[in-house]
């Protein structure tokens, strides 16, 4: 079964290309509707979109809106960078290439085995040293989003994109660890299934001691409709032990429960990701949040989930608190009290957002389970506040780190998959297709 990548480019955002430098590890065929035109090993080709016409090098070749090329070995996007094992690196690919003329730009897809694109997913996905079974579970969850992706790719003409909105996605270097191979050829084909179908097989880094509910975090991607409706399989989960005490307590009091208590043992609690902190000052906060919410204002899709005072006016802030909380004590809104009156942020990741750039190169807080300390000067005005967080990502469905630590506690796939996705099945995917 072949699947169609959408490659984004550097930022792993934007789907749109201008240009593409390649080289063959052997010759390069590219076609169009009417032309055949190929290029030697190592030659390297600079493709460009000018007035309409995809130019090879200083060749006019095509006018088409969609032209293809191939080749019998890997091909090297030399202006693509890709972080693979925390170097920067120039993605290889196999397999053919669709390019489709968007304006003056052009999609970049690439079309593959399924089972091909599993490697990629998991190479980039996950680290080399994680146990076998944790990648053989990573690898049947990323079989299976390709086959019913959170949001749909068919307006881009592709199943899934490579970037983080899907699964992460790595081609070429691939000898650098057999482990890999094995969790995809052990596990091929087999997806996971809820009532004969193929599951959203969302996954994320580390959830903090217990997952989220799907509907706490997600909108639905069609209506926007925000919490979506509860999905029977992604419902929030412990990692492994806790302490009854936890479960009597109430929001952010559970949460510094989680975050406090050492005797809190679950798969993840004594890894790095389990906890952090971040301090802002007040004026750190105060620089950027207005902009950041005038951001979101101006975004179609984002406006939806904010509400503002009448006048749109941000003032000096008073206080920042969640509003509601999802199940696992997720933030689900976020007050922002200020001196002009109250805006409220909606979901999950709209509120890590929100911190985007309060201080240089943050992008977004490591998760949504958050409470907060203030600090006040003499004056009653805002000092400084701490946020303290739990987990990593979204915390929805698998979680990475929670998957290794049963993995290491001999736990198998099928064990591993069951837990996070509640009274599914794991099956063949030629039986439903
Ligand atoms: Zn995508």
């Amino acid at each position: 079964m072949q699947i169609r990548i959408l490659i984004t480019d550097n930022d792993l955002k934007n789907k749109f290309h201008e240009s593409l430098e390649i080289i063959g590890h052997d010759k390069i065929i590219f076609t169009d509707f009417n032309h055949v035109i190929e290029f030697g090993v190592s030659q390297k080709i600079q493709l460009t979109l000018t007035d309409g016409w995809f130019y090879l090098n200083d060749i006019k070749f095509s006018k088409e809106k969609v032209i293809n090329f191939k080749s019998h070995k890997l091909i090297t996007l030399i202006n693509l960078k890709r972080l693979f094992q925390g170097q920067n690196k120039e993605p290889e690919y196999c397999g053919e290439f669709e390019l489709i003329m968007v304006n003056n730009q052009f999609n970049l897809i690439q079309v593959v085995d399924l089972e091909k694109y599993v490697l990629g997913a998991i190479q980039a996905e996950l680290p080399a040293n994680f146990a076998i079974e944790a990648m053989k579970a990573q690898a049947i969850a990323c079989r299976t989003y390709a086959l019913n992706p959170r949001i749909s790719h068919l307006p881009d003409n592709a199943n899934v994109c490579d970037s983080y909105f899907c699964c992460l996605y790595y081609c070429g270097h691939n000898d650098l660890n057999k482990n890999y191979q094995i969790s995809v050829l052990s596990t091929k084909n087999k997806i996971i299934s809820y009532a004969h179908k193929p599951i959203l097989a969302i996954f994320s880094s580390c959830a903090g001691g217990v997952t989220n509910n799907f509907a706490d975090c997600f909108s639905d991607p069609v209506t926007g409709k925000f919490p979506s409706e509860s999905i029977p399989y992604l419902k929030s989960v412990p990692e492994g032990n806790i302490n009854d005490g936890y479960f009597k307590l109430q929001n952010s009091e559970a949460l510094k429960f989680l975050y406090f208590n050492k005797e809190v043992n679950t798969f993840d609690s004594n890894l790095i990701q389990y906890k952090w902190s971040i301090q802002f000052t007040a004026n750190e906060l105060e620089n950027q949040i207005h902009v950041n919410v005038q951001e979101m204002l101006a975004n179609e899709t984002e406006q939806l989930f904010i509400q503002a005072p009448k006048h749109k006016c941000f003032g000096h802030i008073q206080e920042i608190k969640v509003k509601r909380f999802g199940e696992s004590f997720v933030a689900m809104e976020l007050a922002i009290l200020t001196s002009t009156g109250l805006w409220v942020i909606e979901k999950e990741l709209l509120i890590r957002k929100l911190f985007k750039n309060c201080k240089p190169k943050f992008n977004l807080l490591k998760s949504g389970k958050i409470f907060f300390k203030h600090e006040y000067d003499k004056l009653g005005l805002l000092a400084r506040l701490t946020i303290f967080g739990l987990g990593l990502g979204h915390g929805v469905g698998l979680q990475q780190t929670g998957a290794n630590a049963m993995a290491l506690k001999q736990k198998n796939f099928t064990e591993i998959l069951n837990h996070y996705y509640c009274n599914t099945q794991i099956i063949d995917l030629n039986t439903i297709i």
